[in-house]
This record gives structure tokens, sequence and C-alpha cells, in this order.
């Protein structure tokens, strides 16, 4: 029973930039309880952390962050861990639909904001009693919350929604010593993002194949696309305390890519 070591809680937390940042907090010494919705990923992420940094460095259960059950197994889970929660970080996200905003249904506009924001919200509530003065939450949201990437706007509007959450909470949390901050990820080499960097079926204008065309079409100044341990680093950071005094920021990690409204 990891009681000495501070909890960190990190949704979707099996697999890209959900395990790069478990890895970097378990790296920092918290114990790290990831979830996911597939029990064989939770499995092999929780194994795959405990090798590298012990036995009581990470645990984990499946869970569908839309799913209210769930969240409240996830809750439970966690208290059984600490009576105290020291980092929540929301990285869970539904993959976006292609196509025009104006041609998305009304099941995937409610898919996309459960998954992407309530659940978010829901988690950030039951979680809530739980954080202390020292506490912190970071909400994973996307470049594509500043400039919308083509073919996903609905997707580009929760992650929007996200930049507004970040704020209003931390506004509403401040007073208790809880930091709320966010990081917007550019392209990030995952599982995820494959359509934007590989294959046939780019989002954009022709089919990107390799790294250096998707540098062109994203114009990323840095001419990379970015790994996951690239947003873990901000995470980690984030929740540090180095970053006492931050709240209600967004840190983009994309690249130089274009960020702003
Ligand atoms: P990824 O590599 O595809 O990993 C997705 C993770 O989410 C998996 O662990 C998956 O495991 C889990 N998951 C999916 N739906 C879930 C749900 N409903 N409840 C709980 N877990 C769920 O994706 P990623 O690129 O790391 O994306 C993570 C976050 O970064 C997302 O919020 C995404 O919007 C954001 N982001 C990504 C990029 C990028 O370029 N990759 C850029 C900007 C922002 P299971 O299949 O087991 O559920």
């Amino acid at each position: 029973m990891p009681e000495q070591k501070p909890v960190a809680v990190v949704t979707a937390g099996t697999a890209g930039i959900g395990l790069s940042i478990a890895h970097a907090l378990a790296k920092d010494g918290y114990h790290v309880v990831i979830c996911s919705r597939k029990p064989q990923n939770v499995e092999q992420a929780v194994q795959e952390i405990q090798e590298k940094y012990g036995q009581d460095s990470a645990s984990g259960l499946p869970c569908h962050v839309a799913d209210g059950d769930d969240r409240a197994k996830l809750l439970s889970f966690s208290l059984e861990r600490s009576s105290v929660i020291d980092v929540l970080v929301l990285n869970a996200a539904a993959s976006p639909a292609f196509g025009l905003i104006l041609d998305t249904t009304e099941a995937q506009w409610d898919k996309l904001f459960d998954v992407n924001v309530k659940s978010a919200f829901m988690l950030i509530k039951l979680f809530e009693p739980y954080l202390t003065r020292g506490s912190s939450i970071v909400l994973v949201t996307s470049i594509a919350a500043y400039h919308p990437l083509p073919g996903v706007g609905v997707y580009s509007v929760t992650k929007t929604a996200l930049l507004g959450l970040c704020k209003v909470l931390s506004l509403d949390l401040a007073s208790r010593g809880i930091r709320v901050n966010a990081v917007a990820p550019g392209i990030i080499k995952t599982k995820f993002s494959e359509g934007l960097w590989k294959g046939k079926t780019s989002l954009a204008e022709g089919a990107i194949s390799d790294q250096s065309r998707a540098n062109k079409l994203f114009h990323i100044p840095l001419r990379r696309i970015g790994a996951p341990e690239d947003v873990a680093g901000v995470v980690s950071f984030l929740v540090s305390k180095h970053a006492g005094y931050i709240t209600g920021e967004t840190i983009v990690m994309a690249g130089g890519a274009m960020s702003k409204l």
C-alpha cells in the first residue's frame, strides 16, 4: 500500500500522452492511478510502469470516463490508495468525427461533449472534496482549441470549452490553494492523431505520408511532430512546486505552430 507516496490520477493513462504523463509522474515519485476503457490496456500499462519505477508506483482499473458508475469506481479505487488526491490529470477524449461541422449529428455532438468536456467536469466535481492545498488539476486540451484543425470542428469546439473550464475552475479553487491548468499539445505522434501524420487518409488536402510533409502542412517551425514526452514534461512541471504561482493557464507545446485565437 503506497500510503507514503502522493497520488496522481491520470485518465486515459494507458497509451500515448496519458501513459507518458503517468511515467513522468511515477518518476517524480507519485503513485499513479491510471484508467482507460479496456482492462488489458490497464493491466499492461500498470505492469510497464511498475517494472520501471517499482511495485508501489502504479495501479489502475478500467473506467470509461463518460460512465458515471465507472467514475465513482475510479474515485473509490483512488481513495483506497490515499485519502488525499494530489494530482488529477483529465486526459481522455473521444476521437473526432471527420467532416464539416454542419454535417455533425446530434449523437456525435453529444458523444464528443460527454467524453471531452462533461466527463472532465464531473470527475473534478467528484474528486474535489479530496483535493487539498497544494493539489493540482491539469486538463489536456489541444492546439485545436485555438486554431481549429480542418475536418474536426466539434472536437475543436470541445477543446476550446476546456480553456474556459480551466479558467473558471482555477478561480473557484484558488482560495483553497488548488491550482488548475491545462496543456494544449500540437500534433503529437500517437494512435489518436495517426490520421494527421500517416497514411493516405489525411484530413487536409492530400495525404501526409511522412513527417517532413506533416511539418510543411502544419507549419511547425521546430520541424518535427511532437512526442508524448513533450507533453508529459510540461505536466510534470505544472503539478510541481516550481509552478506554484501558475493557475488558470494553458501551456501550448506545438513546436511553434500558430496557437492563439
Ligand atoms: P491515444 O494515444 O490514442 O490514447 C488514447 C487513450 O485514451 C488510451 O489509453 C485509451 O485507452 C484511452 N481512452 C479512450 N477513450 C477513453 C474513455 N472514454 N475513457 C477512458 N479512457 C479512454 O491518444 P493521445 O494522442 O494520447 O490523446 C490523449 C489526449 O491528448 C486527448 O485528450 C487528445 O485530445 C489530446 N491531444 C492529442 C493530440 C495528438 O496529436 N495526439 C494533440 C492534441 C491533444 P482504451 O482504449 O483502453 O480506453
